[in-house]
């Protein structure tokens, strides 16, 4: 509907008689917007696309009358008000109307100076209406708006705006309602700030309410999307639905412990705060939400009581599993920073000559409580981490740089070889940081060989190849390192730039004794030479497999039977005693390297 006309008001002036219309639209036409019509049909019409302030209708019309007009002119607008004309003899009427809605009545005929103050005192009265209409809607508003305001309040933390406890549990309750019916896991994670108090005690509450805002704020970096993150009790918690194992769980409690990391800025001063973590999983801790979040406070619980700057789950053998790998990985990222990695070297002989040709740097980890722990215990975790890329970078250094140093002292041909996880061969930047560090470590590029897995190759061929021909081109050789454990396809072998295979221990095993190994062994063999590729024979441990071995051609071995991964300075002595001679067959097989070697330890 438009209205007819903002500034002056809009009257309506309906009568079946022609003369009257005319002299009230004479009348009021020079102050108000005053439109005409013959019947009270033609004003419905009109009434359907225009608003008046002011309807002036006759009672007496053929057709639809006065008095049962007004009813439907009020209930399409019913600020609209309606003054009627009416005959002297039909009082009745007119009161009749007003009954029905009206609010004034004009008799014929039609004394002027009655009509104008009728006129004025009708539309002062829609004006009062137009108000009072327009105050109620305020206040309709007002209402919403407050009702929502308490309501908010009423499901949600004052400080931090996060939900609270009441719209947690109710969060929880859908979330195991669906998990139910998907056969998906749902965790609860309470997580408290370590340090609070004491931060409350020397720098004031405003101080706790800056870091517990912020806390908020880089705990919901933690979560995905639909996850939930509330605050009660003094404590976060966080209602994790996308878990499908409880190492999705380590994953978000690294992430907190990474965004804790950052210390929190208090007017000048950086604070520090760890967190205890308390997890428990619908549906191995509970079937419904309170036991759930009753489970995860008393795994917060014990988390505190360890000291806090931990996590713990609340199932005890859950725990065990996880907690080793999350405190694995704290001391992993410890041990980096305190240089607790170290690089022994296990000597590659060549089988024809018996001589030391080089070795394999093979990483371990002495660790301060554990002691030494081989690869196998932590290269998994430290690819899942990343900290892989640090300890790659840092064997391939130490083991460059030794190399480097044997041969400044006579071991002119000596070699290297060393393991490269897909994930560092995978970073965009590995061979610049290898160049860097063969620059560095002043390494004849031909000196060294990185030994890749199967795998490693092809999860992205495409990609490998170029990068493995990027590093070749340096004079750097590159090796298949475990071959016939992964893809095990012979024939992929030509299309790759590489220059050795390595022959996986576990076929090395049986071959001197199982004829389908031998066979096998065999095969590779052959077709390695076939594409002029060096083979290296892995874990050799008797000497039936050497003879064996020999027989094939089989260029190079190591193993226990040549010697252990050894420090480099004992590495350093058994290749002064045995040094690598060009005719130093290799008598009795390995014999002479081990004796020697033996020697030299014992020494
Ligand atoms: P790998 O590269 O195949 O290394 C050979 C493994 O076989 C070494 O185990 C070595 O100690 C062991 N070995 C050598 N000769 C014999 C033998 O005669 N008998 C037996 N039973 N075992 C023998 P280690 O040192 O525990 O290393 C295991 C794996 O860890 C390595 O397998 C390699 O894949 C990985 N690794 C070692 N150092 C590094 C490293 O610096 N970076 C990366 N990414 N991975 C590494
Ligand atoms: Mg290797
Ligand atoms: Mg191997």
């Amino acid at each position: 509907m438009v209205n007819a006309d903002t500034e002056k008001a809009a009257i309506l002036i309906i009568d079946d008689e022609e003369p009257i219309r005319d002299l009230l639209s004479d009348l009021l036409s020079p102050t108000y917007d005053c439109t005409t019509v013959g019947s009270a049909e033609g004003a419905l019409a009109i009434l359907n696309s225009i608003n008046f302030n002011l309807v002036i209708s006759d009672i007496n019309m053929g057709g639809i009358s006065g008095l049962d007009l007004v009813p439907l002119v009020l209930e399409r607008t019913p600020d609209t008000v309606m003054v009627m004309i009416s005959g002297q003899q039909a009082i009745d009427s007119a009161i009749e109307a007003m009954r029905a809605g009206a609010f004034d009545y004009i008799t014929k005929p039609l004394d002027l100076r009655h009509v104008h103050t009728a006129v004025k005192r009708a539309l002062a009265h829609h004006q009062l209406l137009t108000q009072k209409r327009l105050y109620e809607n305020h206040l309709e508003e007002l209402i919403k708006e407050r009702t929502a305001e308490i309501e908010h309040l009423a499901y949600h933390d004052g400080l931090t705006d996060l939900p609270n406890r009441v719209l947690f549990e109710d969060r929880c309750t859908q979330a195991i309602a669906i998990a139910q019916r998907n056969n998906n896991l749902v965790a609860v994670m309470l997580v408290s700030l370590d340090r609070l108090k004491k931060v409350t005690e020397s720098l004031g509450h405003a101080a706790g309410d800056v870091v517990l805002t912020e806390a908020a704020a880089r705990l919901q970096q933690c979560v995905s999307s639909g996850d939930t993150v509330a605050r009660f009790e003094g404590e976060f918690a966080m209602l994790l639905t996308n878990v499908t194992e409880t190492a999705d769980l380590t994953e978000v409690a690294r992430a907190i412990r990474e965004v804790f990391n950052a210390p929190f800025g208090l007017g000048g001063q950086e604070v520090y705060v760890t967190t205890s973590i308390g997890i428990s999983l619908f549906p191995s801790n509970g079937e419904d939400s309170g036991t759930i979040l009753r489970n995860a406070e008393a795994a917060l619980y014990r988390a505190k009581k360890q000291g806090g700057n931990n996590c713990q789950f609340y199932a005890a053998d859950m725990n065990a599993l996880a907690m080793k790998r999350l405190e694995l990985e704290t001391s992993l990222r410890r041990a980096i920073e305190n240089k607790e990695f170290i690089t022994h070297y296990q000597p590659v002989v060549n089988l024809a000559s018996g001589a030391v040709v080089g070795s394999e740097a093979l990483v371990r980890w002495q660790h301060p409580e554990l002691g030494l722990l081989p690869p196998g215990r932590f290269i998994g975790l430290a690819e899942d981490t990343g900290l892989i890329l640090d300890i790659g970078d840092f064997v391939l250094r130490d083991a460059c740089a030794r190399t480097r140093a044997w041969q400044d002292r006579g071991f002119g041909g000596l070699r290297i070889a060393v393991n490269i996880s897909a994930r560092h061969f995978q970073e965009e930047d590995f061979t610049e940081r290898l160049v860097e560090i063969l620059s560095e470590t002043k390494l004849d590029p031909t000196s060294l060989e990185l030994e890749l897995t199967e795998t490693s190759i092809m999860e992205n061929t495409d990609v490998a190849v170029k990068v493995l021909a990027r590093i070749r081109k340096l004079g750097v050789k590159v090796a298949i390192d475990d071959f016939g454990t992964g893809y095990s396809s012979l024939s992929y072998l030509k299309n790759l730039p590489i220059d050795t295979v390595k022959l996986d221990r576990s076929f090395v095993a049986g071959a001197a004794t199982d004829p389908d190994d031998a066979a096998l062994v065999m095969a590779i063999v052959t077709l390695a030479h076939n594409m002029r590729l060096r083979v290296v024979a892995e874990g050799v441990e008797t000497d039936d497999q050497v003879t064996f071995l020999r027989r094939l051609k089989c260029d190079e071995a190591q193993g226990y039977l040549f010697g252990k991964p050894m420090p480099p300075e004992m590495f350093e002595m058994a290749i002064a005693v045995n040094p690598p001679r060009k005719n130093n067959v290799l008598s009795d097989s390995g014999r002479l390297l081990i004796d020697n070697l033996a020697a030299a330890v014992n020494e």
